[in-house]
């Protein structure tokens, strides 16, 4: 079993990339669970085809700690993944890191990981691995992590800090950065720049996602591109990630740069007028 957690930026498109990339992963017959780590509870909406679960969080509010069935908190969608969400406090009340780690030990007491899986997928908020957020990676269970960024800076400003994050984790011996995934924002030279910024990190970028309106009109349908049209050019770029992912083998402990360095490697790259 492979456990995967995908870091980046919010709004960046990790639940896409994520969900498309699970998709695609079944379809080649692999057997998955996706955990859904962010308060919004939507990491696992276009697999369910807008079907909306009750997070582990509510479900073991509502119920009590010793009434949480696996079967309450566990819905197949596309290709028979089983998709789960943390969920999170309501909005201004308490850490939404804490629902992390309650949902994956809850997940853990229920013997969700026992079932035969090829892949578990974690898909995580936020630009900082910190609290609970970094729960997934600092307790041992995710081994490979995907960090989702574009060429512009706020992307690549959020991904050093992952990485930062990741380096302090990795010294205690557990995960490794397998490669950064660049979901396009049209930004100019942004395969290059990606490219450059990965070979710092001592990583390299896994696959370019083009920007693509078929995203939008499968996300309009409840579905990922690979349910919506699997004959969709944007369906076979998924395809070709999940494959990439799937016979990748190097994964590393990335050395984060500095401000200055990030800064002048965007002025190197970015548009000279
Ligand atoms: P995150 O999970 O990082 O917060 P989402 O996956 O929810 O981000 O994506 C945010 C928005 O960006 C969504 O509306 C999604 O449809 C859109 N999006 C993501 N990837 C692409 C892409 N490659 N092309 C076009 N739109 C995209
Ligand atoms: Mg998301």
């Amino acid at each position: 079993m492979r456990q995967v957690a995908f870091y980046g930026k919010g709004g960046i498109g990790k639940s896409t990339t994520q969900q498309n990339t699970a998709a695609a992963l079944a379809s080649m017959g692999y057997r998955l669970m996706v955990v859904g780590c962010d308060p919004k509870a939507d990491c696992t909406r276009l697999l369910l085809r807008g079907v909306r679960q009750p997070s582990v969080l509510d479900t073991l509010r509502d119920f009590g700690p010793d009434n949480v069935q696996l079967e309450r908190v566990v819905v197949q969608g596309y290709g028979g993944i089983k998709c789960v969400e943390s969920g999170g406090p309501e909005p201004g009340v308490g850490c939404g890191g804490r629902g992390v780690i309650t949902a994956i030990q809850t997940l853990e007491a229920l013997g969700a990981y026992k079932d035969n899986l090829d892949y578990v997928f974690y898909d995580v908020l936020g630009d900082v691995v910190c609290g609970g957020f970094a729960m997934p990676i600092r307790e041992g269970y995710a081994e490979e992590i995907y960090i989702v960024c574009s060429g512009e800076y706020m992307a690549l400003f959020a991904a050093n800090n992952i990485c930062k994050g990741i380096k302090k984790f990795a010294e205690r011996g557990y995960a490794r950065l397998g490669g950064l995934i660049c979901n396009s924002r049209l930004v100019e030279n942004e395969q290059a720049l990606v490219e450059e910024f990965a070979r710092r990190l001592n990583t390299k970028m896994i696959h370019f996602i083009p920007r693509s309106k078929d995203v939008q009109r499968a996300e309009i349908n409840k579905k990922t591109v690979i349910d919506y049209d699997p004959n969709l050019p944007q369906a076979q770029e998924y395809r070709e990630l999940a494959r990439k992912i799937d016979e990748n083998d190097e994964f590393t402990i990335p050395t984060p740069i500095t401000q200055e360095e990030l800064e002048d490697l965007m002025r190197e790259y970015g548009i000279v007028d």
